[in-house]
């Protein structure tokens, strides 16, 4: 595994299970370590820099820190160096983003969701972008860049919806066949799948956008939040569902779909 991938992060949701409800905390992604396409987070004991990214945030960006609950742990927790534990626990107490959505940025909500039922990858890549685009900016950060691709990956565990590469690899921006429009390697990248692995269906919007916010999550824990790694800590789905519930506030129902 090259350097260019450590502290990526997969995310493989099971293939035999209905995807969660929307406001439910998602318990389909597998925890890290056991993802197969990919070297997983953490990586305990890196000491390499994660991004290299302005040190000073405004003071308006400090996040909020929940009550310190008690918290159920995975079993890999007690596993990590103590050092990678309170990077765990630093993480898992962090509820929310300092994020309040713009008018533009439901609007770039809108556009996605419209973008997705047209099925054309150029412009759900184009709308996925300006969101990120937009919300990046209300946080006062650098934009993460994004693919678009096609068809997800999948074996007989699942499928992925969704990579975060701290650093993008060469081969990661030369796998989106767009070379021109891909981020140099070295810089963060999130990539999303758009079509089942199976039918080849247009993924559900609001599933889209939820794993969108996903990787969105992990690229701010270490942009934002200034974290060693980005675990899968209860912390971290209350932070993802922070981004649902403030970016897409009271969406209706939609009709279900294959997904
Ligand atoms: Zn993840």
């Amino acid at each position: 595994m090259d350097a260019g991938l450590k502290g990526i992060t997969g995310d493989l949701f099971g293939a035999l299970t209905k995807p969660a409800s929307v406001d439910a905390k998602p318990p389909l992604i597998v925890p890290a370590k056991q993802h197969p396409f990919v070297s997983m987070e953490p990586q305990p004991g890196s000491t390499k820099p994660r991004l290299l990214l302005p040190a000073a945030k405004p003071a308006a960006a400090q996040p909020s820190r929940s009550a310190a609950p008690t918290r159920k742990l995975p079993a890999y927790y007690h596993r990590l160096s103590l050092r990678a534990q309170r990077v765990y626990l630093a993480g898992d107490a962090i509820d929310h983003f300092p994020l309040t959505a713009s008018p533009a940025a439901f609007a770039m909500v809108a556009a996605l969701m419209r973008a997705l039922d047209g099925g054309a990858p150029s412009i759900v890549q184009r709308a996925s972008q300006s969101l990120l685009n937009e919300v990046c900016r209300l946080l006062r950060m650098r934009p993460v860049r994004i693919e678009v691709r096609s068809v997800r990956p999948h074996n007989s565990r699942g499928e992925l919806h969704g990579l975060f590469y701290p650093r993008a690899p060469v081969r990661a921006a030369a796998a989106s066949g767009r070379s021109s429009a891909a981020p140099p390697a070295g810089e963060p990248l999130i990539v999303l799948w758009m079509r089942t692995a199976q039918r080849h269906d247009v993924v559900k919007p609001r599933t889209f956008l939820r794993t969108l916010m996903h990787e969105l999550g992990h690229y701010l824990d270490y942009a934002l939040l200034k974290l060693d790694d980005s675990y899968h800590s209860t912390g971290f789905y209350q932070r993802e569902s922070f981004l649902m519930r403030t970016l897409c506030p009271a969406e209706s129902p939609r009709p279900d779909r294959s997904d």
